[in-house]
């Protein structure tokens, strides 16, 4: 690192600490020319993460893309504010442990699963635009999908 006193290309990492709550790490150096200490910031350089969409086209991830779309689905209904966002950040983060890209198709149906466990008309609102739903026969029947497994669960 380049001394910013005497621009000497010479230092010594007198100290090492993280600092932005572990997003960066602060590094206190001392030049060996000059003697004099100067402090550096390190970051981490996210890689950006891609979505394949249906048609082959991969364009980059847009969180609030994702988190509009889950923000429609819940609109008017009591679940809580922070919600959406939760979900938004968990299936990122999902997404990012499988790799580079990840297809548009998955983002769907882990915002689906989600939904699922948290509000049963937000599902259905998601569902409908995300499986395309064109009648309300298509509606009925992932309805009765929808009870069958989570009915057991409500009585226990
Ligand atoms: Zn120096």
């Amino acid at each position: 690192m380049r001394c910013p006193y005497c621009d000497t290309d010479h230092d010594r990492v007198v100290d090492s600490r993280p600092s932005d709550e572990g997003s960066a790490v602060r590094r206190r150096r001392e030049c060996q020319a000059c003697g004099r200490r100067f402090t550096t910031y390190e970051r981490h350089e996210e890689v950006p993460l891609l979505v394949r969409k249906r048609s082959g086209l991969v364009e980059p991830f847009e969180r609030e893309k994702l988190l509009a779309g889950i923000e429609r689905a819940i609109a008017g209904r009591s679940v809580s504010a922070g919600a959406p966002g939760a979900i938004a950040d968990d299936i990122e983060e999902r997404a990012r442990a499988q790799g580079r890209e990840v297809a548009s198709e998955l983002l769907g149906l882990m915002v689906l699963e989600r939904l699922r466990a948290l509000d049963p008309v937000s599902y259905l609102r998601f569902a409908s635009v995300y499986k395309g739903f064109e009648d309300v026969g298509d509606f009925e029947r992932e309805f009765k999908e929808l009870q069958k497994t989570t009915a057991p669960k409500r009585r226990s």
